[in-house]
């Protein structure tokens, strides 16, 4: 049997990227279509599926979306963005438009859900069956695959919005979420790294200040993810995260704010391996949905 070729979208609020392939090293044709009206945007994706479609026939097509998501698959409204404050994005079915076209397996879930689970494949967590992955960007949101599965639950985790304790008299920002003002996206996403120096992130100069009180606020939130599912790993992603001396400032703010209360060499000797960068560079987005087109295929043999 021929290996089946699969289709991955990510579905970001800025692009699309569509791409087919079945691993990093046999990705094809990828395209990048700007994110304006739903209708517009997903005609663009439907196309460019069609023409391969039709001279390969692609086996599963796999979504990792913006959100907020129904991923309840007895749900009337499964496969839906939902309440988005995106213009025009509210309440879009995603799924059904390509479920109707092409009538194969699709595998549809976060953003984040993707990038966990095309790390989880190929990247920076071959092996592991708990743990994290989280995205530091225009917004921020953690995957988390627990036992060995991608977590759903209720809707699906929102690591972005969970409270930090912020002292007002040494930090007065009152950070920028519309729902909590400073949860940790209000504070630490690159929208709301810019709204409280007055620049874009990309422009604060190593030594700047702001890295030291961003990395604080990470490591608290990454401290009470490592006590709430206790996960093998972390995988920080995100533009944001591309703040040249970030990554090594987390892990060291991390264990302050676990203060050697985990007995772990994870959380001692061998935190370099454990708060990590993405293995999958630039395409783990499109590889995340490409790995959620897979599972979605692989399920559908099994059914
Ligand atoms: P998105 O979250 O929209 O998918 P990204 O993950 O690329 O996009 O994140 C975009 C954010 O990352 C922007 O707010 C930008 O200011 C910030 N950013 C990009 N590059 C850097 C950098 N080198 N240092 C710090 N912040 C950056
Ligand atoms: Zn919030």
């Amino acid at each position: 049997m021929s290996t089946p070729l699969f289709g991955g979208i990510e579905a970001g609020g800025t692009k699309f990227v569509c791409a087919v392939g079945t691993s990093p090293t046999t990705l094809l044709h990828e395209s990048r279509f700007p994110t304006t009206t739903p209708a517009e945007t997903l005609g663009r994706v439907l196309d460019f599926f069609r023409t391969i479609h039709c001279e390969t026939p692609l086996a599963a097509l796999g979504i990792a979306s913006f959100g907020p998501l129904d991923l309840h698959p007895d749900s009337p409204t499964y496969g839906f963005i939902t309440s988005t404050p995106k213009p025009g994005w509210a309440h879009t079915d995603i799924v059904g438009v390509f479920a109707r076209e092409f009538g194969i397996p699709i595998g549809f879930d976060t953003d984040v859900n993707g990038a966990a689970l095309g790390e989880y494949r190929w990247g920076a967590a071959q092996g592991l069956d708990t743990f994290i992955y989280l995205t530091i960007g225009t917004g921020i949101g953690g995957g988390a695959f627990v036992n060995g599965r991608l977590v759903h639950g209720l809707l699906h985790p929102e690591m972005g919005h969970i409270r930090l304790p912020r002292d007002p008299a040494r930090d007065p920002f009152e950070g920028i979420c519309p729902y909590h003002g400073d949860c940790l996206e209000g504070l630490c996403s690159g929208p709301a790294l810019a709204a409280r120096w007055g620049q874009k992130a990309e422009t604060l100069p190593p030594d700047h200040p702001a890295w030291a009180l961003q990395a604080e606020y990470l490591g608290q939130a990454l401290a009470t993810f490592i006590c709430t599912l206790s996960p093998q790993r972390i995988i920080l992603g995100g533009g944001v995260m591309n703040a040249p001396t970030l990554l090594p400032l987390v892990r060291t703010t991390t264990q302050k704010a676990l203060d050697g209360y985990i007995q772990h060499p994870a959380l001692h000797e061998e935190i370099e391996t454990f708060i990590v960068a993405p293995g999958l560079g630039n395409h783990a987005g499109v590889l995340g949905a490409i790995a959620l087109a897979e599972l979605a295929w692989k399920e559908a043999l099994h059914a």
